[in-house]
């Protein structure tokens, strides 16, 4: 298959109740695991990168990794602009075939955040490309912004929020974190407050230390992607880590690469199974 459009991929989601998982990759071998997991599952889902990473992976090339990997697939995946922190960025993935978009302007005073979201998602919206915005911050590392504090999504902002950005999804800050280091306590009354008045889909980051009963039950409540970052980059670290520690001399990076690529797409075909078990 070709990478599908997002609008389409959250189509498919929504029609067989399915919660898309988006696995952020960083270079050729966690876009080609990525792939592989979602493949193996069999399910739907995302290769996402932030913009943090552009400044390693060029966005063109990574979308010709992407579409590459997913030339065998059976299952749409789609691939989308993770925290999008510039118009230019938004642009150079929209013009390098994304096929969907989050736009972050956390770090713009609040009105103009809402204007510099809305023009990036005007600018997808031509290209027939969705788009995603936060609001609320999350705690622990969002790319090189260590929150301290917590931000949970204020439900009497969420209509204005998404009316003004004219966003298509929205991701919340219920008890989420970024990383590894803090303990996930997902608020869900907040989060079905939340779905109460927001007439777009709703998105998790943070995914990873989140039990899968609590998964399942965000579903009830609008939840349509979930993001998992820390979980997949440690299995790939790890496995390099694992020969280091047996031998210092080990310098069989074409053998490490590929067992990374496994292992990798091991943990992300046990992800996307696990979140749409129920
Ligand atoms: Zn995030």
């Amino acid at each position: 298959m070709k990478l599908i459009n997002g609008f389409q991929l959250m189509e498919y989601a929504k029609k067989y109740n399915y919660v898309l998982p988006a696995f952020n990759t960083t270079n050729l071998e966690m876009t080609y695991a990525i792939a592989k997991g979602l493949m193996d599952a069999n399910l739907p889902g995302y290769i996402q990168i932030s913009s943090n990473n552009l400044r390693l992976s060029n966005p063109e090339i990574i979308a010709k990794i992407a579409a590459d990997a997913v030339k065998k697939s059976e299952t749409p995946i789609g691939l989308h602009l993770d925290h999008g922190k510039s118009f230019e960025d938004v642009k150079a993935c929209v013009d390098a075939g994304f096929s969907s978009i989050m736009i972050d302007m956390s770090h713009l005073p609040f009105e103009e955040n809402i204007r510099e979201s809305r023009r990036a998602a005007e600018y997808c919206h031509f290209y027939g490309l969705p788009v995603e915005v936060e609001l609320g911050a999350l705690k622990g590392k969002e790319e090189d912004v260590v929150n301290e504090a917590d931000c949970k999504t204020d439900p009497d902002m969420v209509a204005d929020y998404v009316e003004r950005t004219g966003c298509d999804t929205l991701a919340v800050s219920v008890g989420n974190v970024h990383g590894l280091c803090l303990d996930p306590q997902i608020d869900i009354p907040l989060l079905e407050k939340i779905y109460k008045v927001s007439k777009v889909p709703l998105v998790l980051h943070g995914g990873s230390g989140i039990p899968k009963e609590v998964i399942w039950e965000c579903k009830k409540y609008g939840l349509i992607k979930i993001n998992y970052g820390s979980d997949l980059r440690k299995e790939y670290i790890h496995t390099f880590g694992e020969a280091y520690e047996k031998d210092h001399n080990e310098h069989d990076v074409i053998h490490l690469s590929i067992a990374a690529v496994d292992n990798v797409a091991k943990r992300a075909q046990e992800l996307v199974t696990m979140i749409n078990e129920h």
